[in-house]
């Protein structure tokens, strides 16, 4: 038999390799900055189109290329970067595997124009499929640009993978923070589709994350610093009390490089134990400054997990650390030098003339007029009013013809127009209340957590919080879209502050927050001004609503079939939803249950667990 192994062509080998090195748009704006960074650059400046897809350009200042190593940047293992193999043990540059700028020819239309400085002119080169398209000399300033279009236009199947334009925009930010984070001493700019995303000025540490997460993020940080010999620590870490439900903000940096590290993060969380509410993330943004010889970071293609020598070591030394700066800032608020005024909020507002609410609300209505339950929950008097009155008669139209042989929810096919209440005579009878009878059904509050009712074949086990969502639910799904929503309008508006890309998501679904009756003032960069809410909503609770929606839709799965209305309605409507523990009385507890059995789906919550259970008096029977 002859010979068949043969050597892959060129082309070949750097798409393969491309398929490790640029899994989305995200990748070549991380191979692009950080090539730019290697270079010296003090100002770099990235560009992008659709999300990356039509275009990602970085332009910096830095070293650019002679004409021959512009050419050869473009081979595959071709670097500056190191000479052997030794050196990746000190390795101070991010790149050192010369694959970067081979892998994206290969899969993308690439535009490299650079010039170093003392050249008179520069060299443009055109490749398109590792293929040079053409090579000239071009007049362009010192430094590099890079433009990569139309990536994976020779790998449909990688093309139509990609997701959606705000999933991989997200990613590109993601990538732009750790970047920038670690770069404080360099500009950075960036721009979508023609407008301004960030304009980050060389500064310090501190107000670099300011500049990327928000004005408000200043007095949230407190310092971390610790020097031994194995490790310099520096950074911030987040105040207790404004750790977040969402992982967002968490970052290490290695020798300014950004890796994920759960050993680390537990290091962290360990320190913050006993101060964090459930289910709260700690923000933190440490750096860690090592002798490159003891970490090892080539053990994934895309770098972003590195070995530490002395693991143990590291994590005790940094839960110590955080430990202390908590423990200082619990004794005293630290004094912050680096505070900058021009950070602070504007509170512009106050200078700004009042203006007429232009919804009139009628403060004293209350639909329980003698209401025992003063609450700090979102179900209670004013939320009502959004409760369609028609849609809460009377049980007995609703259920009218249940026959006792109704047996669990389970087993019957849902239908709830059959479904008959007993009367209050008969079930009140042991028992005297001073309830109003006609009309009504007793309902009983159980643990504060379930509401308890009878209809002819037995009795309802209503989960109040469920049944709440269910409501909630519906009424959103209706509202967003038929924009009928009622507003409550704010009389003084209320001011969140958000970090960019939590704006950017929020802008995608700004129309459909409207429609459930949120009224926005400016989305100005890292905060959002609110005049109106929702009226089934109270103002403290909308920054936890807002948060847990962003978080809703930064985990949702792109393209899982789920409308972003459907998402939004159901983020909310758990968010507001009156939770287990409240007191409900009994016009409300009678109202819940009214208001489910007008749902179209009363059985199950948005997420499919069941809001209520059914005991027949056969069960019950049985029992005895
Ligand atoms: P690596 O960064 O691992 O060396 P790349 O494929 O990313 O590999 O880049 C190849 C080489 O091209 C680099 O080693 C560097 O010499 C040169 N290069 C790439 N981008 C730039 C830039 N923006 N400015 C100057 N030189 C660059
Ligand atoms: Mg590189």
């Amino acid at each position: 038999m002859s010979d068949i192994i043969q050597l892959l062509p060129d082309h070949v080998a750097n798409q393969i390799a491309a398929g490790e090195v640029v899994q989305r748009p995200a990748s070549v704006v991380k191979e692009l900055l950080e090539n730019a960074i290697d270079a010296k650059a003090t100002h770099i400046k990235l560009i992008i189109k659709e999300a990356g897809k039509t275009l990602i350009q970085v332009i910096d200042n830095g070293s650019g290329m002679s004409v021959t190593d512009a050419r050869l940047s473009f081979e595959r293992h071709a670097t500056s970067k190191i000479k052997a193999a030794e050196d990746i043990f000190q390795l101070d540059t991010k790149g050192f595997r010369g694959e970067a700028l081979a892998s994206i020819a290969a899969i993308a239309h690439v535009e490299l124009k650079t010039k170093q400085e003392e050249d008179e002119v520069g060299t443009e080169i055109n490749i398109e499929g590792s293929e040079v398209i053409s090579q000239e000399v071009c007049v362009t300033p010192k430094g590099t640009s890079i433009s990569v279009k139309n990536l994976f236009y020779n790998i449909p199947a990688r093309r139509n993978f990609l997701k959606s334009n705000a999933v991989e925009l997200r990613h590109i930010i993601d990538e732009f923070h750790r970047v920038t984070m670690a770069h404080h001493s360099i500009k950075f700019d960036m721009y979508h589709n023609g407008s301004e995303v960030f304009n980050l000025p060389i500064t310090n540490c501190r107000q670099r994350i300011v500049n990327i997460f928000g004005g408000k993020t200043n007095e949230k940080l407190v310092p971390v610093e610790e020097e031994t010999d194995l490790v310099t620590i520096s950074g911030f870490i987040g105040k207790p009390e404004y750790a977040k439900r969402t992982r967002g903000e968490q970052f290490f940096f290695v020798n300014n490089r950004f890796i994920k590290s759960p050993y680390l993060n537990h290091a962290v969380n360990a320190a913050f134990e006993g101060l964090l509410k459930d289910k709260a993330h700690p923000s933190y943004f440490v750096y860690l400054t090592v002798d490159p010889k003891s970490i090892d970071i080539n053990i994934h293609p895309t770098k972003t997990e590195i070995k530490f020598e002395d693991e143990h070591a590291l994590y005790a030394m940094l839960r110590a650390s955080i430990k202390h700066s908590l423990g200082q800032f619990n004794v005293a608020p630290v004094l912050d030098f680096n505070r900058d005024a021009s950070m602070d909020t504007p509170y512009e507002y106050k200078s700004k003339t009042a203006q007429t609410p232009t919804i009139e609300v009628d403060r004293n209505f209350n639909p329980f007029k003698d209401e025992k339950v003063s609450g700090g929950s979102s179900f209670s008097g004013k939320s009502h009013t959004s409760f369609k009155k028609e849609s809460a008669g009377d049980w007995e139209n609703l259920y009218v013809g249940l026959e006792s042989e109704m047996t669990t929810i389970k087993s019957t096919e849902n239908d709830f127009s059959s479904v008959e209440f007993e009367s209050v005579e008969v079930t009140g009878s042991l028992f005297e209340t001073d309830e109003k009878k006609v009309g009504h059904h007793t309902t009983y509050q159980l643990r504060k957590k379930y509401i308890v009712t009878t209809i002819k074949s037995g009795m309802v086990i209503v989960n109040q919080n469920r049944a709440h969502q269910r409501i909630l639910y519906e009424e959103l799904l209706r509202n967003i879209t038929m924009a009928s929503a009622v507003s409550q309008q704010l009389l003084f508006p209320l001011v969140l502050s958000f970090t960019k890309k939590e704006i950017e998501l929020l802008t995608t679904v700004k129309e459909q927050l409207e429609n459930t009756g949120f009224v926005f003032g400016e989305l100005s960069p890292g905060e959002v001004e609110i005049m109106g809410i929702p009226s089934v909503t109270s103002e403290k609770e909308v920054a936890q609503l807002l948060e847990q929606l962003i978080s809703d839709l930064e985990s949702e799965v792109p393209d899982s079939g789920f409308s972003q209305t459907d998402l939004l309605a159901r983020s909310i409507s758990k968010s507001i939803a009156v939770r287990a523990g409240v007191e409900l009385a009994s016009e409300q507890q009678q109202y819940m249950v009214n208001s489910l059995f007008a749902c179209t789906e009363p059985t199950i919550t948005p997420n499919n667990k069941p809001t209520f259970i059914t005991l027949t008096v056969d069960e019950i029977d049985k029992k005895f």
